[in-house]
C-alpha cells in the first residue's frame, strides 16, 4: 500500500533508537523527509547514517525520492531543544507535516519516595513537552489542512503498572488534554491525533526496566523476562519495526478518519474487550 505521504516532513523525538527510531525508519521508507532528535550526538549520527541508507535503499526499489535526513541533538524536554529542533537549517521550520512526539520514560520507583521535583520533571517530560511540540506545529498544519500527530505513549495509560507511578500520572495527563484537542476545531481541517501505546517491545527502555525489576525482586533478569513474555498472549515481546509500521500507517493519507484513539500495540496482553 502506497502510504501516500512521500516528500512530506516529520519530526520524530527520541529517534537515536528503539520506538523513535523505529517510526522514523519506516516514515522514511515511505519517502517522508525527517528531523530526528535524541539527546546524544554520536548515537543519533549513527543513527541518522542508518536512515539515510535504508532511505536510499526503498527508494531504489520502490522508485520514490529518497528522504532527507536531518538530526539535532538536544533534550526535547528543555525549550532550547525545541527552538533547536524547529529552527535547523534544511528543515522545515515550523511547518511539519507529521509529528511524532516521544523522549525517556520516568524511571521506576515507589511513589514514597519521589518528591515535588520527580513529579514535575515526569510531568514536564511526558505530559508538557508533547503539549508544547502540538502547539507549535498544529495551527499551521490545520492552516495547510493537512497533519499527523502521533504521540508514544504506554500502555500504563490503560493498565497502571505498578513500579511506574510516575508514567502512569504524567502520561494519562497528555492523554486527557488531547482527547479534548483532537476532536476540536483542527479535526475539520485535515489533523489527526492518536497516541500509541507501547505494551512491552525489545527496546533499552524495557531492558532497563527488567533490570530495576531483577533489583527490587533479587530474581534474575534473564528469569523476569522469559517470564514476562510467557504473560502475553502472543509469547513474545514487540518490536520497533512493527511499531514503526503502525506509526507510517497513523501518518498516512488513508488514517484521515482516526482521530483521538489510543492504540494499544501489545501482543493481546491487556484483557479486555474493549
Ligand atoms: P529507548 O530508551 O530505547 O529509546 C528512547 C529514545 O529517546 C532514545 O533515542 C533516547 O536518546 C531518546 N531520548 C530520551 N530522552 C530524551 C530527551 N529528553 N530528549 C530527546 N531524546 C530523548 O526507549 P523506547 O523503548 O524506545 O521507549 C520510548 C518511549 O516509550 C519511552 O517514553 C518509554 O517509556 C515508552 N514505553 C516503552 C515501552 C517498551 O516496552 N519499550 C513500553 C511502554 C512505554
Amino acid at each position: 500500500m502506497d502510504l501516500g505521504i512521500a516528500g512530506k516532513w516529520a519530526l520524530v523525538c527520541g529517534a537515536s533508537k528503539g520506538l523513535g527510531y523505529g517510526c522514523a525508519k519506516a516514515l522514511v521508507q515511505e519517502g517522508v523527509n525527517v528531523v530526528i532528535n535524541a539527546r546524544g550526538d554520536a548515537a543519533l549520527q549513527a543513527a541518522a547514517a542508518q536512515l539515510r541508507s535504508i532511505s536510499a535503499d526503498a527508494a531504489s526499489t520502490g522508485g520514490k525520492k529518497p528522504a532527507q535526513v536531518l538530526a539535532v541533538a538536544c533534550d526535547i524536554t528543555t525549550p532550547a531543544g525545541r527552538e533547536a529542533v524547529f529552527g535547523v537549517a534544511g528543515g522545515p521550520g515550523i511547518a511539519f507535516d507529521m509529528l511524532v512526539t516521544n523522549a525517556g520514560g520516568p524511571p521506576t520507583g515507589d511513589f514514597r519516595d519521589w518528591d515535588r521535583d520527580a513529579w514535575i520533571k515526569a510531568v514536564d517530560a511526558n505530559m508538557l513537552t508533547p503539549i508544547e511540540l502540538i502547539k507549535t506545529v498544529v495551527d499551521g498544519m490545520a492552516a495547510r489542512g493537512f497533519g499527523r500527530i502521533v504521540n508514544i505513549t504506554s500502555s500504563a495509560v490503560k493498565a497502571p503498572i505498578d513500579i511506574l507511578g510516575l508514567s502512569n500520572g504524567a502520561r494519562s495527563g497528555l492523554t486527557g488534554f488531547v482527547a479534548g484537542l483532537a476532536r476540536s476545531g483542527i479535526a475539520g481541517h485535515g489533523v489527526t491525533i492518536n497516541s500509541l501505546l507501547p505494551g512491552k517491545f525489545d527496546t533499552d527502555r524495557l531492558a532497563s526496566t527488567h533490570q530495576a525489576a531483577a533489583s527490587k525482586s533479587g530474581k534474575e533478569v534473564a528469569d523476569i523476562r522469559s517470564a514476562q513474555a510467557a504473560q502475553i498472549p502472543a509469547k513474545r515481546f514487540g518490536n520497533a519495526d512493527e511499531f514503526g509500521a503502525i506509526c507510517a500507517f497513523l501518518c498516512s493519507v488513508h488514517a484521515g478518519y482516526m482521530t483521538g484513539q489510543n492504540i494499544l500495540p501489545d501482543g493481546g496482553l491487556y484483557n479486555g474487550t474493549f
